[in-house]
């Protein structure tokens, strides 16, 4: 006998199935857009097609739902749901943000007892609409300069990296858009530094008061990070001396506005230290790309147009040193492993009283049986019950 308190592992809340459409309710726009992108592109068979397909997947998302129907026992076991996996899908995003968060937390955590977790932010100069690609593939080919000062394979005489103890992470993209036809594009990281590094932070600059970070100071690790990330971005060679002198640099590069002032500030780069895996912050690195524009994506053609271009093949999450990358397609066998054996249990159960009737379900009717109270679902797929939590806007 599965008890109801280990069915609720398996078990999907009617109430979510009831409120599932306000995720997809950007999803018929999305796909005229992908329409008009099919359109554009009609001269090249293989973009055409595949631009319609999208359009299509992304219209029918969660509409579809095969179902194995225990009729006597008012049991639907969902089997499988038409997710369209779709970058511009909010509901398919935020259904693998919460995949990546169950998976990769306990793999953190685990390092807890030898590292402290850091929240770590790399902005740059906010690209213009119109050059997000140049930018973004500069951030992710610039990056790994980043990565390889912290982990030792790249040195800079006279600068320590090593005290640190930089033990790998994970990162990940997120990309906003400002009232000023920008885009803010940032990496969010969640960086394994050696326990207990003293971090006074002292040091007032030109970022010490934005909007993004609120007031605050730096520490001297953080001003480095940000000297560091804005020479490497700017293709400019990390020594001591441009490290230290970085005004003299951007009066060399011409990035001033005002001859007679240029500061030696880098690009914005922030750390602080998480409390624990419940931290927003902890949690901001497992959102979505597009978490806060699905609404202004959906109004503007260019701005979807541009942004899929963009995206088109990077890794928005990416793992250094400690921390392993498991393949997106691989995070519902390690999730799903936690709750075989209440699934397992439950379909015997099942079976003893009666065979299952397979079919295909409507969203609409899901929707119905489940207002009704007529059924209780159950997936084997636990993130399904997940699926439809609402992941905290910040
Ligand atoms: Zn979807």
């Amino acid at each position: 006998m599965v008890l109801e308190k280990d069915l609720k592992n398996i078990k999907i809340p009617n109430r979510k199935l009831i409120d599932l459409w306000r995720k997809v309710k950007n999803n018929n726009v999305i796909s005229e857009h992908y329409k008009t992108l099919s359109e554009e592109y009609s001269y090249n068979q293989v973009l055409k097609g595949d631009f319609e397909s999208k359009s299509s997947r992304i219209v029918n998302c969660i509409k579809f739902w095969k179902i194995n129907e225990y009729e006597i026992q008012k049991t639907k076991d969902v089997k499988s749901v038409s997710f369209c996996h779709d970058k511009f899908c909010s509901q398919c995003q935020n259904k693998l943000s919460i995949k990546r968060y169950t998976v990769y937390t306990p793999l953190l955590k685990e390092q807890e007892k030898d590292y402290d977790i850091y929240h770590v932010v790399f902005t740059i100069k906010n690209p213009k609409f119109g050059s997000l690609k140049t930018a973004l593939d500069k951030m992710y080919d610039k990056f790994g300069y980043i990565a390889g000062y912290l982990n030792g394979n790249r040195k800079v005489a006279g600068i320590d990296f090593k005290k640190y103890g930089f033990g790998g992470g994970i990162k990940s993209l997120e990309i906003t858009i400002n009232n000023k036809k920008e885009y803010h594009p940032h990496f969010h990281c969640l960086f394994l530094f050696k326990k207990n590094l003293l971090f006074d932070k002292t040091i007032k600059n030109t970022f010490s008061s934005s909007k993004a970070n609120g007031y605050r100071l730096f520490n001297e690790f953080e001003i480095l990070l940000q000297r560091v990330w804005y020479l490497v971005y700017n293709d400019i060679e990390v020594n001591k001396f441009n490290v230290e002198n970085l005004e003299v640099v951007k009066k060399f590069i011409g990035d001033y506005e005002d001859v007679n002032n240029i500061n030696s500030d880098g690009y914005s780069v922030i750390m602080d230290k998480i409390s624990g895996v419940e931290d927003k912050n902890f949690k901001e690195v497992f959102k979505y790309t597009l978490k806060s524009n699905f609404k202004q994506i959906a109004n503007n053609y260019e701005i979807f147009k541009e942004l899929y271009f963009a995206l088109k093949g990077t890794r928005v999450l990416q793992t250094y040193g400690k921390i392993k990358q498991i393949k997106d397609e691989e995070l519902d066998d390690i999730i799903n492993k936690q709750t075989d054996n209440y699934y397992f249990a439950k379909l015997k159960e099942l079976g003893k009283v009666e065979e299952y009737k397979e079919e295909y379900n409507t969203i609409k009717q899901v929707k119905e049986d489940a207002s009704s109270g007529a059924f209780t679902f159950i997936s084997r797929n636990s993130i399904l019950k997940e699926v439809f939590t609402e992941v905290k806007k910040k």
